[in-house]
C-alpha cells in the first residue's frame, strides 16, 4: 500500500527540480494546491547533488529520506546540441538514471516516476506511435545517445518490478515548453531558442533565421499542463508501463506554424528565413495520447498559441534571470 493512502504523508524528492518541468511542478505544488496536507516536497538542482556521481546521489537521498521520487534530472538539450554531444548524452544520462533508480531501490522508495521523451521513439515506424513501440527499432541518429539512455529507464523499471516488486514507472512527454525553459540560442529546444532569436531580431531590426526547413512536425505540451499530469501519475497511475503525455495527434503542427505564433506573440514584423542547410532532425514523431485519454477523458490542454504567448511574456519579463 502506498504511504499516501496510509497515514504517513509523502516525502517527494524531485530531481531536476530547477528545470523547465521541475519549476512547473513546483508552481502547481506550491501555488495551485497540488500538495496535500503534511506532504514534504524538495526540488533539487545539480548544485544540491551531481547525480552523475553515486556518492552525491546517495547523500542527497540520505538527507531527504524520500518516500516518492519524480526523476527529471538529465542532460537535456535541443537537436543541435544532441548532434554535437551524442556520447555525453548517453554516458551522463545512463549514470544519472542508474544512480537515481538504484539508490531509490536501496532506500526503499515506494514509487519513482521517471521521464522518457517522444524523441526516443524509433525513427522508422508506423504512426501514431504508442507506448508499446518505444523499443521497436533504432531511434533517429541525431539523438541516439539520449534515446538509448532513456530507453534503459523503461528496461530498468521492468527489472525492479520483476525482481523486487517495485512500482517504478515513467512518463513520455512530447516537446515541452514554458516559463523557465532553456532559452539558449544554440543549445535550447526549438520554441525557446526561437523565442529568444525573435526577441533579438525585433530588438536589433534584423531577419529572424529559423534553422532547418520548418516542415518537421511536432506536438507541443505546455509545461504547466505536463506538471498537472505528473502529479496525477505520481498519485494515481499504477502501471509499470510508461504513459505518453501529449496533446492530440491533430494538434501536431509544422515548425513554421509555431514560428508564426511566436512572431505574433512578440509582435515581430520583420523578415523570416529558413536555413535549409541546417538539419531538420526527425521529420515527425506523432504520438498517440489514447492511453492517457482512456484514464483521463476529462483533460484539456492549454492551446498552443496561449501557451506560447504566456511563455513569451515570461521570457520578456524575466530576461535578466532566464537561462540564455
Ligand atoms: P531542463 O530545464 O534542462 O532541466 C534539467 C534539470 O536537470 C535541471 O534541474 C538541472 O539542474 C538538472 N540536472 C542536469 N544535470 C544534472 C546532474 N548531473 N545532476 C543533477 N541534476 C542535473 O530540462 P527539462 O526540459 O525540465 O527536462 C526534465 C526532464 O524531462 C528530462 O528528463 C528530459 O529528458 C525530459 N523531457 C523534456 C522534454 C522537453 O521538451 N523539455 C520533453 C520530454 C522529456 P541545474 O538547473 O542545476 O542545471
Ligand atoms: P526535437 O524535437 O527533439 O527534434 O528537438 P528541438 O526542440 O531541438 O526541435 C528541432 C526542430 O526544430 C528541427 O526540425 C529544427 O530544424 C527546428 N528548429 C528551427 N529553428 C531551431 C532552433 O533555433 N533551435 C532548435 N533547437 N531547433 C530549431
Amino acid at each position: 500500500m502506498d504511504p499516501q493512502t496510509k497515514s504517513e504523508p509523502m516525502r517527494v524528492l524531485v530531481t531536476g527540480g530547477s528545470g523547465l518541468i521541475g519549476k512547473a511542478i513546483e508552481q502547481v505544488v506550491r501555488n495551485e494546491g497540488g500538495s496535500l496536507e503534511g506532504e514534504q516536497w524538495t526540488f533539487l538542482s545539480s548544485k544540491d547533488a551531481n547525480l552523475v556521481d553515486l556518492q552525491q546521489t546517495r547523500a542527497v537521498f540520505e538527507k531527504y529520506q524520500p518516500t516518492h521520487v519524480i526523476h527529471l534530472a538529465a542532460k537535456v538539450g535541443g537537436l543541435y546540441l544532441h548532434m554535437k554531444e551524442n556520447l555525453h548524452f548517453l554516458r551522463d544520462n545512463l549514470r544519472i538514471n542508474d544512480n537515481v533508480l538504484q539508490t531509490a531501490h536501496e532506500m526503499n522508495v515506494t514509487k519513482v516516476v521517471s521521464c522518457l521523451s517522444s524523441c526516443i521513439f524509433p525513427d522508422k515506424t508506423t504512426y501514431p506511435i504508442d507506448e508499446s513501440m518505444i523499443h521497436n527499432g533504432p531511434p533517429h541518429n541525431s539523438n541516439s545517445g539520449y534515446s538509448y539512455a532513456k530507453r534503459m529507464i523503461d528496461v530498468q523499471n521492468r527489472g525492479y518490478f520483476e525482481q523486487y516488486g517495485r512500482r517504478y514507472t515513467a512518463v513520455i512527454p512530447t516537446n515541452v515548453f514554458g516559463p523557465h525553459d532553456n532559452f539558449n540560442l544554440e543549445n535550447g529546444h526549438v520554441l525557446s531558442a526561437l523565442m529568444h532569436k525573435t526577441y533579438l531580431a525585433k530588438k536589433e531590426g534584423k531577419t529572424l533565421e529559423v534553422w532547418g526547413t520548418g516542415t518537421p512536425r511536432r506536438q507541443f505540451i505546455y509545461s504547466l499542463d505536463a506538471a498537472h499530469l505528473f502529479l496525477w501519475v505520481l498519485r494515481e497511475y499504477n502501471e509499470i508501463d510508461p504513459i505518453i503525455l501529449s496533446v492530440d495527434e491533430e494538434d501536431e503542427l509544422p515548425i513554421k506554424d509555431a514560428v508564426k505564433m511566436i512572431a505574433d506573440a512578440l509582435d515581430f514584423k520583420g523578415p523570416i528565413v529558413f536555413d535549409s542547410s541546417k538539419s531538420d532532425g526527425q521529420m515527425k514523431k506523432t504520438a498517440s495520447n489514447a492511453k492517457l485519454r482512456r484514464y483521463r477523458p476529462d483533460i484539456t490542454f492549454t492551446p498552443l498559441l496561449e501557451g506560447i504567448k504566456k511563455t513569451c511574456d515570461w521570457f520578456v519579463n524575466n530576461y535578466d534571470i532566464a537561462r540564455t
